[in-house]
């Protein structure tokens, strides 16, 4: 059988680049986007994928990252990100429009980017990567919570429209995860980021991509609509247990 193609967007960092290893691992060719292209290139050499260069929030962007895919068997929509902790009353709308275009229409643009590639391979599969933060409303978490809902949405969506066609779609929600996601979140403020795992074991990137690994490797008939991962620490978005 010839190798199968699996597109991670996000590739750079995370679960991302343990997903894109692991898909690898597996015996697909991997291509792999994010900004940080000397990251995705080294990743590229790491497990013998390709790298091409890809902003989700910039259509031109995508226009050309998929037009360097020649075939699409798995599109791995996982770019994405939270930007800030305000509440509700001291929202910044600019960072809640940014967490909107990276997360909701970056996974629309790469999907419908990709839907035709992934219908013409005659066993396609969407798998995005949601969050708790889709299923669960937290204090502070507004803008986040809008956007991972709004990829559930999304997701779902699809799952109803592409129903009798050649295309599985799965959402797969982590809790918390060790990765550079609060970092990102709290603008390279590398103290605040480190108290989100103070006293927890969180999961690790490499767990989350063998739940990709896994849905990836179901045979046609078996679609994974949907799966909640969380850290054994970790019950609900807010309710942690740590041992300080
Ligand atoms: P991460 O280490 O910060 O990785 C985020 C990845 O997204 C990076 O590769 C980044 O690459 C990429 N990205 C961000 N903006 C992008 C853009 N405009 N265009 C293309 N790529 C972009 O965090 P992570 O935890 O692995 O996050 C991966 C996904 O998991 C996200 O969707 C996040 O919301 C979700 N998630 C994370 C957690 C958690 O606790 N860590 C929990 C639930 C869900 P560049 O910056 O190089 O572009």
């Amino acid at each position: 059988m010839a190798q199968r193609t699996a597109v991670v967007t996000g590739a750079s960092s995370g679960i991302g680049a343990a997903s894109a290893r692991a898909l690898a691992a597996d015996g697909w060719n991997v291509v792999i986007g994010a900004r940080r292209t000397d990251r995705i290139e080294a990743l590229a050499a790491e497990v013998g994928g390709t790298a091409i260069p890809l902003d989700v929030t910039d259509q031109e962007s995508v226009d050309a990252f998929c037009s360097r895919v020649e075939t699409c068997d798995l599109l791995l929509n996982n770019a994405g990100g939270a930007f800030g902790t305000a509440s509700i009353a001291e929202a910044d709308v600019d960072q809640w429009q940014a967490m909107y275009d990276v997360n909701v229409l970056g996974t629309l643009r790469v999907t419908k980017a990709l839907l035709p590639k992934l219908v013409a391979s005659g066993d396609g599969q969407v798998i995005t990567i949601g969050s708790i933060a889709a299923r669960e409303p937290y204090k502070g978490g507004g803008g986040y919570n809008a956007a991972k809902h709004a990829v559930a949405a999304l997701t779902r969506v699809l799952r109803l429209e592409l129903l009798g066609q050649p295309v599985r779609v799965s959402e797969i929600d982590p809790g918390m995860v060790e990765t550079e996601f609060s970092l990102v979140r709290f603008d390279g403020d590398a103290e605040k980021a480190a108290k989100v795992y103070e006293g927890v074991t969180p999961m690790t990137a490499e767990d989350i991509a063998e739940a990709v690994r896994w849905v990836a490797s179901r045979p046609r008939h078996v679609n994974i609509d949907q799966i909640l991962m969380l850290a054994t620490a970790q019950t609900s978005a807010q309710s942690v247990h740590r041992e300080l």
